[in-house]
């Protein structure tokens, strides 16, 4: 088989934040896979920059211990570990202050690409996009990589994308979305545009709904803070899942290039309609089963945040115009799993006397766990019984396809950071397609709040409110079962 691996030139990557969660769980463990690959070229260097007063010697120990924790087998492989480690080192810096930069500058190296990853809080970013202007260590090839949460209503994802533009073109800003990165994420769009198969179906004449469904086990316990200030609808819908919808109904792009897939996604967030009180469920877990609800998690007993949200969403365009998606997502739910089904429509005449077995062909696109995609169709029962039907799937697992290279997947981190490396902005978010979701997301959230709606509670190991039952039945349809793998 073909390498997969596409070289990247040689880099330096600070890493504000370094010493952070995300640089310790996602940041380091992926460049570290990517240096096992043999994707990092020798000559780069990744730069852990924050306030605490580390020695080398301290963070470098840091990185080792984050590798050896989140890396499967990296203590197997203590040699490697070693080289990569020796690419590390540490600038104690303050995104605030001036100590630092100095140094910092003078690590930059001419000649090779040059990343800067905001691994720190959204409220830091324009003094760090500032200081690296002031002190000439950004110039017009520079990239840099900022974080979610990208803003917190249109208004504040306006003031970042302003705050950002002062010092960089939209061209070196790299928003990431991790779902993005992931490889069933990627693999939708080849599915969709390198197959003929589905385009001829794939319109609200054949497909009769699309349900995705972002279900966590965990509750909020270790981001209180942050998670009752967002809610579901900030921290999964007008991001990921809003991703998520994009690339199932978008237009095929003219080519695979950043600018035209991003260029679609727009449009299909501009096209969205207005999300209305009776297309909307909001729940909140209780305690049940020796786990803490809600409120005990955060310990603020009035909080009317969402941990559970149902939508149903309309597209109004050509394509779409009466094909509804509906898209739920929570927390303390049954299971882990995350799914984005395309349930097509009934036959126009059914051939068959006995159509009890009959189940909507679907196509189920998993992204977690046991990434894969699988086609659910008809086929007659096996035996002499007259013509029973049995719907059976087709398995597109990527671990049967592909063998060990399927099995292996890499993290979402690791393809986005390499996609900064490369230049390649496909995968990241543009300013106007985040301040769009807002546009969209912000009269959603202004009503709730206005209204002061109370969330409905829900038990927690369950598949949420009843009402978001309701949501789908009264249309006629449900939602899928809710299940790991
Ligand atoms: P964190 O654990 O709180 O780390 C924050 C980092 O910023 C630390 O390294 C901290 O180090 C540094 N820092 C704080 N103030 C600074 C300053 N004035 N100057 C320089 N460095 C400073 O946060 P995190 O979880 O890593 O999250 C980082 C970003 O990623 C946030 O925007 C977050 O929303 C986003 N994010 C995180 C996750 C995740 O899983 N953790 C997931 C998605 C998005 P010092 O205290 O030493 O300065």
């Amino acid at each position: 088989m073909v390498s997969r691996i596409i070289p990247v030139d040689p880099f330096d990557l600070v890493v504000f934040g370094g010493t952070g969660d995300l640089a310790r769980r996602k940041i380091f463990p992926s460049l570290y896979r990517r240096f096992l690959d043999g994707q990092m070229p020798q000559e780069s260097r990744v730069i852990g920059a924050a306030r605490s007063s580390m020695t080398e010697e301290e963070f470098r120990v840091f990185a080792r211990d984050a590798v050896l924790e989140f890396v499967n087998g990296a203590k197997n492989n203590t040699e490697a570990l070693d080289r990569f480690i020796a690419h590390l080192s540490y600038v104690p810096i303050d995104a605030t202050g001036e100590e630092g930069w100095k140094e910092l500058a003078a690590r930059i190296r001419p000649g090779v690409v040059h990343a800067f990853y905001f691994s720190v809080a959204p409220s830091l970013f324009g003094a760090l996009a500032e200081r690296l202007h002031n002190y000439g260590i950004a110039d017009r090839d520079s990239r840099i990589v900022v974080e979610k949460p990208f803003g917190h209503d249109l208004s504040t994802a306006r003031a970042l994308n302003a705050v950002l533009a002062r010092h960089f073109d939209e061209s070196q800003i790299y928003r990431i979305d991790h779902y993005l990165g992931k490889e069933t994420v990627q693999n939708l769009m080849a599915v969709r545009f390198a197959n003929i198969l589905f385009e001829p179906l794939w319109n609200a004449q054949y497909v009769d709904h699309v349900q995705i469904t972002v279900a966590e086990t965990v509750g909020v316990a270790g981001r209180a803070g942050y998670y009752d200030d967002a809610g579901a609808m900030r921290d999964m819908v007008q991001n990921h899942m809003m991703q998520l919808l994009c690339l199932i109904a978008m237009e095929p792009p003219y080519h695979f290039d950043p600018d035209a897939v991003r260029d679609e996604k727009l449009k299909v967030i501009r096209a969205l309609d207005p999300v209305g009180s009776d297309d909307m469920v909001r729940g909140q877990y209780t305690s049940g089963g020796g786990m803490a609800s809600y409120l005990q998690d955060i310990q603020a007993p009035s909080s009317r945040t969402e941990t559970f949200i149902a939508l149903r969403c309309r597209i109004s365009n050509w394509r779409w115009k009466g094909t509804p998606f509906y898209l739920r997502t929570g927390k303390r739910l049954r299971a882990r799993t995350s799914e984005i089904a395309v349930v097509f429509k009934e036959p126009p005449h059914s051939l068959f006397d006995e159509a009890e077995g009959w189940r909507a062909n679907t196509l189920v696109i998993r992204l977690q766990p046991n990434e894969g995609i699988t086609l659910e169709v008809m086929i007659k029962e096996p035996g002499p019984g007259g013509m029973r039907l049995v719907q059976v799937p087709l398995d597109m697992s990527f671990a049967e396809a592909l063998g060990e290279e399927g099995t292996d997947m890499p993290d979402a981190y690791e393809r986005l950071i390499m996609d900064v490396i490369r230049g390649n902005q496909t995968l990241f978010m543009r300013g106007d397609e985040v301040e769009a979701a807002w546009a969209w997301a912000d009269p959603v959230l202004a009503a709730v709040e206005g209204r002061g709606d109370r969330p409905n509670l829900y038990d927690p190991g369950s598949t949420g409110p009843e009402e978001a039952l309701m949501l789908m039945h009264r249309d006629g349809r449900r939602w899928r079962e809710m299940r790991t793998g």
